[in-house]
């Protein structure tokens, strides 16, 4: 069974076209530039791992037919990364049991606050929480056969959580939203790969995301066999970007954008 992740959400905070704009990406007629918040679902080998829970996640997974969840795991917890958190009361009820979730410690904590009423003994409340199984992410953990690493990623104030997954063939990807640095510690984590995506936010400079340049570049530092951008505002039209991305000889399966519902098969 092939390692495949499918890109669930593409999209900045905002998700695109954004409320009240009417800018030529926010109008398009082409389907790649409308964005969720980013967001994937990656199968291991029987399981399904979710990354991330962005506010359309019922949306997502009725659109991309994803209709059963394993795990998940978080990336960070601003509001476009977990605010579809209560869409996993379906998923627990689907597998008949509590969906383990993973975090760092320090975005447990800010789960714990956001989502206080899914601590709750589910009796007290008939069931209506979304049933999880707490897990601290600091070390690799195993799911469904394959190593699940977190990578620390630079994202302002606090860290992210990368995730890179190495499939048992070893086939690996890594999933690398929110962030405007690598630390050293991490490149080392992040070489090798089949299939990185990563934030490339927009063309104009962030403090808390990389830029398309500064994203192409790390990329290139990392050099993995192929290379996709995610968590992208309406300052990208799809087809213009996708055109005018810089190659690498270092990148040989290239660098792309990614879209809403991409379907990338990593195989060995
Ligand atoms: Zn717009
Ligand atoms: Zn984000
Ligand atoms: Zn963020």
């Amino acid at each position: 069974m092939t390692l495949r992740i499918t890109v669930l959400g593409s999209g900045t905070s905002h998700g695109i076209p954004m409320i009240g704009c009417r800018c030529a990406v926010c109008t398009s007629d082409d389907p790649r530039n409308r964005r969720t918040r980013t967001s994937a679902a990656v199968r291991l080998h029987e399981q399904t791992l979710l990354i991330d829970t962005a506010p359309e996640l019922r949306l997502q997974a009725v659109e991309h037919g994803i209709d059963r969840i394993d795990a998940v795991a978080f990336t960070h917890a601003h509001a476009d990364h977990v605010m579809g958190f209560d869409d996993l009361r379906r998923f627990a009820e689907l597998a008949e049991k509590p969906i383990p979730v993973y975090a760092s410690p320090s975005t447990l904590a800010s789960l714990y606050r956001l989502f206080e009423y899914a601590l709750t003994d589910a009796r007290l409340t008939g069931f209506g929480i979304p049933i999880v199984e707490w897990h601290a992410l600091s070390e690799p953990v195993e799911l469904d056969g394959h190593r699940v690493t977190p990578v620390s990623l630079q994202h302002g104030e606090s860290p992210t959580t990368g995730l890179r997954i190495d499939a048992p063939d070893g086939a690996s990807l890594a999933w690398c939203p929110d962030c405007c640095g690598i630390p050293a510690a991490s490149v080392d984590l992040l070489r090798g790969l089949d299939v990185l995506f990563l934030d490339g936010l927009r063309h104009k400079p962030h403090p808390t995301h990389f830029t398309v340049a500064e994203a192409v570049e790390a990329i290139r530092n990392l050099a993995p066999r192929e290379a996709w951008l995610i968590h992208m505002t309406h300052d990208l039209d799809h087809a213009e970007t996708e055109a005018s991305l810089p190659q690498s000889d270092d990148v040989p399966g290239g660098i792309h954008l990614a879209c809403d519902g991409l379907v990338v098969d990593v195989a060995r």
